[in-house]
């Protein structure tokens, strides 16, 4: 059975530029770069090489790029980095949004426990904050703004251009967990007006365990890795060379082919989207229009998500319920109680994340499967069965 590969926005596959990008690296060039016979600055050579076009897809400079271990150690950096310098002014607010990314709200959690006052901005229906509600939530006393550029579960888009410049104007520090949105949609530092952004090489085909923090010029960051003068003192360690120069090629060819990329799944997801919208009672999470060209989310009353996706697993189709399954709790996801769904909803998500590998054949699959076994479980569901006698009211 051939698998059906729809949860890109959990990771992807390297594509074979990466792979080959990657190779010499693992053989031939395994110089150390900070060594500094000729075979380290072989390595040296192709490590700036990669920062150089890693900065050229974001429209940065070279020297605003930090090499990582992926996004979550970016937002860890770039978070705690922005807290500590505004402390050092009496700032000890921070703002964010409720439905980011565990690896911000984590940090955040950890950083109120140290004395820091965090703003969770409520996240209306649609999947969207405001820039009109940052501004109302900055303080004197506002040190850093964190917004994420697109929603890994619900794939909507925020006004980060927007959100930037009110930023700008205050004088508060603006950084985006850009994890989803770098080399799917267009992003550039300098007209997002961007301070600080985390992107991570395994959600565009790179390899997994390696990213890159931008920190715009002028604005601190600090070092959280201690030890050699890797990364221009930034972030000890020996560079992941390998996987920094897959995770360049991967972005430049996913720049090159964004706007090809981009039709080829909105296509496919527009057609995933209506065809699962005759599913009854069934309903999209996240505006139609601001989200990934690669992201579909649904919500199927009286079923659960989990029972959704192992059954579509039996059929060869790998997808995510959205919810929190790394921590194996049955809580449903935080990003859809965010978004304002009751609980009995949030349980029976569905997502979709396309990649640009994907076929018009997967969408078909999808698109007889789901339903079927939609069907099926609300078949064997008692609270379906209640919705369906009318004990029960209809939620969607
Ligand atoms: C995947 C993801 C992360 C974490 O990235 P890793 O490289 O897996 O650590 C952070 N933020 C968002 C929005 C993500 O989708």
């Amino acid at each position: 059975m051939k698998t059906i590969y729809v949860d890109n926005a959990a990771t992807t596959a390297m594509s074979d530029r990466a792979i080959a990008a990657m190779t010499p690296y693992l053989k031939e060039i395994y110089g150390n770069p900070s060594s500094l016979h000729t075979a380290g600055q072989v390595a040296k050579e192709a490590l700036e090489n990669a920062r150089a076009d890693v900065a050229l897809c974001l429209n940065a400079d070279p020297r605003e790029i930090y090499f990582t271990s992926g996004g979550s150690e970016s937002d860890n950096q770039c978070i705690r980095s922005a807290a500590l310098n505004g402390l050092k002014k009496g700032k000890k607010h921070i703002i964010t949004t409720a439905f980011e990314h565990h690896a911000v709200l984590h940090t955040l959690k950890k950083l109120e426990k140290e004395g820091f006052e965090v703003t969770y901005l409520d996240v209306h229906a649609d999947g969207l904050v405001t820039a009109k509600q940052v501004e109302e939530a900055i303080r004197p006393d506002t040190a850093l703004v964190t917004v994420m550029y697109a929603n890994n579960e619900v794939g909507t888009i925020q006004p980060v251009r927007e959100i930037g410049e009110v930023c700008k104007k205050a004088g508060v520090v603006f950084h985006t967990d850009a994890v989803q949105a770098v080399g799917h949609i267009p992003v550039d530092v300098k007209a997002d007006n961007i301070d600080m952004l985390s992107l991570s090489a395994h959600k565009f085909h790179g390899a997994k365990g390696v990213g890159a923090v931008y920190c715009r010029k002028g604005i601190p960051l600090n070092t959280f890795v201690e030890g050699g003068a890797q990364e221009r003192g930034r972030r000890a360690g020996t560079e992941n060379l390998a996987g920094i120069a897959a995770m360049a090629a991967a972005l430049k060819e996913a720049c090159e082919n964004m706007s090809a990329n981009s039709e080829k799944m909105l296509a496919l997801r527009d057609r995933i989207i209506d065809g699962l919208l005759k599913i009854p009672h069934s309903k999209l999470n996240g505006d139609k229009v601001k989200r990934l060209p690669s992201n579909v989310n649904m919500c199927f009353e009286g079923i659960e998500g989990e029972g959704l996706l192992l059954h579509l697993d039996d059929r060869g189709i790998c997808a995510s319920s959205g919810s929190a399954c790394t921590s194996g709790s049955l809580d449903p996801s935080h990003v859809l109680l965010a978004l304002g769904l009751p609980h009995e909803v949030a349980h029976g998500s569905l997502r979709i994340s396309l990649s640009e590998y994907n076929t018009d054949e997967d969408a078909d699959a999808i698109l007889k499967a789901v339903p079927e076994v939609v069907e099926y479980l609300r078949g064997i569901s008692p609270v379906w069965e209640e919705l369906e006698k009318g004990e029960r009211k209809h939620l969607i």
